[in-house]
């Protein structure tokens, strides 16, 4: 799996904060740029306390994902409030096996063998399909959950705290947990006061939203 974070909103955090002053100023929203950043600042954790998040609609992230499987991309894209562009099996000829083993099944040389196997039958099968020119958006229906995949998403800040919240969560499976937790360091560097507290409800609320008292995380 490969993430990275490649673009975001200029300013990611002094819009915001500027949207939450303007709301309670006078002035023209243009002048806010001028108040100080310590100021600045302080609004946004107190408006952020308050849970008043609209204001982070105004920042948004992009990243690029590559080498993830198509289970985690059909999670991922579950997340409405996004945007997305993502390799298309359609389009591209993918006669190179390339695929995601879980950990599990890695961990395990026998299972690991037998499904390496399979693999190769699987791909072995959809070059010979390709091969006899069906047209690789039928070959591809062999290809399995577990065949690689590269998307890139853009979300606003807001939408990233609730995707943040489910999939960091110990309840979220493996692969899209890496990814959650990847991008949230990311985003912890780039917009510090958004994110400090960013990850599942346990962190974030002090709550499981899951109410799974056996996670080890559950709050006491
Ligand atoms: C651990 C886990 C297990 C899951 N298991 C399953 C499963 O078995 N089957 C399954 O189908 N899905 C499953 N999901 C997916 C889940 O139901 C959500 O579709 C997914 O997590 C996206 O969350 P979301 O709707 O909050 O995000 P977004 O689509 O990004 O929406 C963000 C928020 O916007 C609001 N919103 C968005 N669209 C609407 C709307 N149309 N109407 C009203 N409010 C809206 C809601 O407040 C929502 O929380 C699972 C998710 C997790 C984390």
């Amino acid at each position: 799996m490969n993430v990275k974070l490649i673009g975001y909103s200029s300013n990611p955090e002094k819009i915001p904060a500027m949207a939450a002053k303007l709301t309670h100023s006078i002035a023209k929203p243009e002048d806010l740029e001028n108040n100080p950043d310590d100021e600045l600042n302080s609004i946004l954790k107190h408006v952020l306390n308050l849970g008043h998040t609209s204001i982070i609609e105004h920042t948004s992230f992009t990243f690029a994902i590559s080498d993830v499987s198509r289970s985690l991309t059909h999670q991922l894209v579950r997340h409405r409030i996004a945007s997305y562009a993502q390799q298309s099996q359609r389009y591209v000829n993918l006669k190179k096996p390339n695929y995601v083993i879980p950990p599990k099944i890695n961990a395990n040389k026998i299972m690991k063998k037998a499904y390496q196997e399979t693999m190769d039958i699987i791909w072995k099968q959809y070059n010979t399909l390709i091969e006899m020119n069906i047209p690789a958006e039928d070959s591809r229906y062999v290809l399995p959950n577990a065949a690689c995949t590269n998307i890139i998403v853009t979300m606003n800040a807001r939408s990233l705290l609730n995707f943040f919240e489910l999939r960091c969560c110990l309840h979220a499976q493996w692969e899209i947990r890496i990814l959650a937790n990847l991008m949230l360091k990311e985003l912890q560097k780039k917009a510090p006061i958004i994110f400090k507290d960013a990850g599942p409800s346990c962190k974030s609320k002090g709550i499981c939203t899951e109410n799974n008292k056996e996670c080890p995380l559950y709050p006491k």
